[in-house]
């Protein structure tokens, strides 16, 4: 698996014991910087589950939380916020730099950061940038809510950019046509425009879990740091362009014309300088909480129901990711009682292992499916797309129940939680009676050694040593693979049992 070099910048860990150094760094960094990426991870919740049973939403003691006892969270409680800055370098040279912070939000005392989040989130000469980030500041601002007090929400970010803006700017797309509906994910994105592999490994990791894995660190911080360097290629689009010349009315605005002459006192150059405030002033958004933004929805089905199928949906998804029934292939709705699934690129290592219980699982067609592929294949060949990619889970609404979020992270673990959430019997026989490579069937019969060495003829080679040994071939009626019962095949066999609770 291709995995991201190591990263171009270091990255600050601000947790509240003993590091308050951390916390001082970050508020002056928040504080002087002309562009802010923002992004937050936190513990997806069980449906249904009391807020309570979740340690996440326990806050930290040395909060005000616990004194108040407010009522819990209604969203997910933000385990971690990170934050990269960008701001001007009074030290010439290239005249830019940044800090990556990652933030425990389980450990930092929330009452020390609410009031400069809350400042930069309004600061008219920073631009904030994010992807999809709404749904990050509803679930943020329920945090700090639930542990300060309601009045301690967040009801705006502004001036924003969303880096899927930037994306479809950058692609030339038409500012004045509507965004294509397929979105695009970070890891997409980053790909596409930067040529840097983000590792999904870690999204669904748990982060609420301390202490945090260095991996987990990097990955967080790269999903902030990552917009600033979109950011830069947008700006010298926008400036090569000539889009930010003088004739943008920078000086209608007392913001803005403040701002141009602080960045080329500092040493940020004139031209960046303006070319920033006019990229605000020309595309930049906002993002305002409004108060159903703060209501969860209570019940997905009966929200469903509600929307008309052509209707737009709001952005704030919740992020619940339990697998509501019946499948496709239940009897009780037609289907023919056989488990299909299709599993997202990410977890094809889950394919093969499910293919080996018998279980019918293919991948999508091509390495790097667009959702829209996903669930075309999903609805057309009435299989279950099983993923690991959260943001998939907003498709939600168009796919029924046909799409679920694996929680676990190991393969094993994988099927066995696969096994038990759609209760699938599997028995001793169904153990190695598909083909790992393709997931074809295997031919009923068992082939005589004379058959399958007739049968791999330029096609695959049987090893000698398999010649003297009484043993069963089978073939792969789609691909013509050959399978024997080799030493791997017992062990497998034996793991299998275990898993799928078959005892012998
Ligand atoms: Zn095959």
């Amino acid at each position: 698996m291709d995995h991201a070099p190591a990263p171009p910048f270091a990255v600050h860990l601000v947790t509240g014991g003993g590091s308050s150094s951390g916390i001082a760094l970050l508020l002056r960094s928040l504080a002087a910087a002309r562009v802010v990426a923002l992004d937050a991870e936190w513990k997806p919740r069980r449906r249904g589950s009391p807020a309570a049973a979740d340690p996440a939403a326990l806050g930290d003691d040395t909060t005000p939380a616990s004194e108040t006892s407010p009522a819990p969270p209604k969203f997910p409680t933000v385990t971690l916020l990170q934050v990269a800055c960008r701001f001007s370098d009074g030290g010439g040279g290239e005249g830019e730099r940044s800090e990556v912070f990652v933030v425990d939000l389980l450990s930092v005392p929330l009452a020390d950061l609410w009031a400069p989040l809350r400042e930069l989130f309004e600061r008219p000469e920073t631009l904030k940038l994010g992807f999809r980030f709404k749904q990050d500041l509803v679930y943020l601002s329920s945090t700090f809510s639930a542990a300060l007090g309601c009045d301690s929400g967040f009801d705006r970010v502004e001036p924003f950019l969303d880096v899927t803006n930037i994306y479809y700017y950058l692609k030339g797309h038409d500012r004045q046509k509507k965004l294509p509906k397929e979105t695009k994910s970070l890891a997409t994105i980053c790909e596409e425009l930067l040529g840097i592999l983000l590792s999904k490994e870690l999204q669904c990791s748990d982060w609420s879990c301390r202490p945090l894995s260095e991996g987990q660190i990097q990955y967080a911080a790269s999903d902030a740091y990552y917009l600033l360097d979109i950011f830069d290629l947008f700006q010298k689009r926008i400036t090569m362009e000539g889009k930010c010349s003088s004739t943008t009315e920078l000086t209608s605005d007392r913001h803005c014309s403040s701002v141009v002459i602080e960045c080329s006192s500092s040493g940020y150059g004139i031209c960046s300088g303006s070319c920033l405030m006019s990229i605000v002033t020309k595309y930049s958004e906002k993002i305002i909480l409004t108060e159903s933004d703060a209501k969860p929805r209570t019940s997905r089905r009966k929200e469903k129901l509600k929307i008309p199928a052509n209707a737009k949906r709001k952005d704030n998804v919740d992020c619940s990711s339990e697998w509501q029934g019946p499948p496709p292939w239940d009897p009780s709705i037609g289907g023919d009682g056989y488990p299909k699934f299709l599993c997202d690129v990410m977890i094809e290592g889950l394919a093969k292992h499910l293919r080996c219980v018998g279980i019918d699982a293919a991948i999508p067609s091509s390495k790097k499916p667009e959702p829209r592929d996903l669930l075309n294949q999903t609805y057309k060949e009435g299989r279950i797309l099983l993923t690991r990619d959260a943001k998939l889970l907003k498709y939600q609404y168009l796919a029924g129940n046909q799409v679920y979020r694996v929680k676990s992270l190991l393969k094993h673990d994988q099927l066995a939680e696969v096994i038990n959430i759609f209760q699938l019997k599997i028995s001793e026989d169904q153990l190695m009676s598909r083909c790992t490579k393709c997931n074809g069937s295997f031919i009923q019969k068992p082939l005589t050694l004379e058959e399958a060495v007739e049968a791999s003829k330029g096609f695959q080679i049987i090893p000698t040593c398999l010649f003297n040994r009484n043993l069963e071939f089978w073939k792969c009626t789609d691909c013509n693979q050959l399978y024997w019962e080799g030493t791997q095949y017992h062990n497998a066999v034996q793991r299998f049992l275990s898993v799928c609770n078959i005892s012998d």
